[in-house]
């Protein structure tokens, strides 16, 4: 047993063999060291348990310490193919980005910019000052700043313009977004006293006229982003809220949750107050997501008046809130296409995907049919069906869209083989996400590229 052991070679004697100057040149001496004493000590303890197993060669351990480091760096984050019938979908990343937000933050990433820098006058200048007057020309307000996205906007603003003082909300408004962004916590949060009124379904401005007191700073008003009261409603406009507001000499802050900048009628989908409607009904201050239907990257924008922007950008916790170069030039690109409302429902992803038809929809799920049923063959039955998508994110969430899936039904009915198969198509160099439903699992393809993309991710699946 000790001559065995014995055998084992050296640490130094394996990082000067030629086995393994490949990955050394890759990983470094230091990471090579480690990963060799971690590959040497399980090896003594598969001799020490079976002295019956044989020495490796110099090679073997080499190949042992190459595969370590590989799997070690193997990267969490990657490309998935959502094709779960959300459009913006959170937990998958939202909003995709056009391709001319893309060239732009690798510009910005790889080099110097600008991003404070005034070159007219060769002095410092501001971050916001590349995009505040896109974003007061697509909305008409007077000024804008951009903060790391909409929670951020929400707990900047109510800082800024109400710390220590009451904010007035209707109880229909109380509103917990998914990740545990809850409008009370915030609230406490932005060092704010929150003073609820109304009732769950329904408020009248009356109810905001009793709750005004000296103390009040502000009346905010929180689209309901993901639920929907039916039933025996009553809310106050942003037009009678804003007038009341006035009466008061007090601000009215929209939080839009979403916030989109086009009347989204006009690519078939219901309508939803747009920035420019709530800032033209009187709102003073207005929140909205960047990677939600704006389509852009994360980011919350807020936009408004010019003295109450002032005073937000001047709150400290703006510094801990603000973007970076990355997202300035993606936001930037992104809002630009909005300039041209003609062709942004095919320049960005997000329209694009949010307004598709199932006709144009349906040859894809032609295509990918017969591949994923081969390749699923013997194991479940693929069908082409009818499904409705959702935009995701809170936006509309009752709104549905008519859309194609293909529909995987186990060929033996049981819910572990589904399970099995879904767990499957994760698993794939490129994980494909779909929906299980009612004992199948769905394949929305609103939201694919094209074909090629899914028949090239689910090439090997067979194998699993
Ligand atoms: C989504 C949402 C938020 C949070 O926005 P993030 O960009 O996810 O931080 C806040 N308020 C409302 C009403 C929302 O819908």
């Amino acid at each position: 047993m000790k001559s065995v052991l014995q055998s084992i070679p050296s640490v130094d004697r394996v990082l000067s063999s030629p086995a393994l100057a490949a990955t050394l040149a890759i990983h470094g001496h230091s990471r090579c060291t480690a990963a060799i004493r971690e590959v040497l000590k399980q090896l003594r303890e598969d001799l020490l348990a079976d002295d019956n197993s044989a020495i490796p060669t110099d090679a073997d351990i080499a190949g042992k310490t190459a595969a370590l480091l590989a799997a070690d760096d193997l990267i969490s984050l990657t490309r998935v193919i959502n094709l779960t019938g959300t459009v913006l979908h959170t937990n998958l990343g939202r909003a995709s980005l056009p391709s001319s937000a893309m060239a732009a933050i690798e510009d910005a990433a790889t080099g110097a910019v600008n991003l404070e820098f005034d070159l007219a006058q060769g002095q410092r200048g501001d971050r916001d000052d590349h995009i505040e007057n896109l974003i007061a020309e697509l909305t008409g307000a007077e000024a804008a700043t951009v903060v790391n996205n909409n929670a951020a906007a929400v707990l900047l603003a109510l800082n800024s313009l109400a710390e220590g003082r009451e904010v007035c909300i209707s109880r229909g408004e109380l509103v917990e977004i998914g990740g545990s962004f809850r409008i009370p916590e915030v609230m406490q949060k932005s060092n704010c006293t929150l003073v609820e009124l109304g009732a769950t379904n329904r408020t009248h401005a009356k109810d905001y006229e009793r709750a005004i007191s000296p103390e009040t700073a502000l009346l905010l008003k929180v689209h309901t982003s993901n639920y929907e009261i039916r039933g025996f409603t009553q809310d106050v406009s942003y037009a009678e809220l804003a007038d009341i507001a006035r009466r008061h000499a007090l601000p009215l802050m929209a939080d839009l949750g979403s916030g989109t900048l086009v009347n989204l009628e006009d690519y078939g989908l219901e309508h939803e107050p747009t920035v420019q409607e709530v800032l033209t009904a009187g709102a003073d201050i207005v929140t909205f997501s960047g990677d939600k239907l704006l389509g852009g990257p994360q980011a919350g924008i807020i936009a408004g008046r010019r003295d109450l922007i002032n005073r937000i950008k001047r709150n400290p916790l703006k510094r801990a809130l603000r973007v970076d170069k990355m997202t300035i030039a993606a936001l930037t690109h992104v809002l630009k296409l909005y300039r041209n409302p003609d062709e942004l429902a095919s320049a960005l992803p997000t329209l694009r995907n949010l307004s598709r038809q199932p006709d144009d929809i349906r040859p894809m799920a032609e295509a990918v049919l017969p591949h994923l049923a081969d390749q699923l063959q013997g194991r479940a039955s693929v069908t082409l069906c009818e499904v409705a998508s959702q935009i995701g994110s809170g936006a509309l969430p009752l709104d549905k869209l008519p859309s194609i899936a293909l529909r995987i039904e186990p060929a033996d009915g049981r819910d572990s083989t589904l399970q099995a198969i879904s767990a499957s198509l994760r698993a794939l160099p490129t994980p494909v996400i779909g929906r299980l439903h009612d004992g199948a699992m769905y394949l929305d393809l609103r939201t694919l590229e094209t074909a090629d993309v899914l028949i090239v991710a689910i090439q090997g699946l067979s194998a699993s």
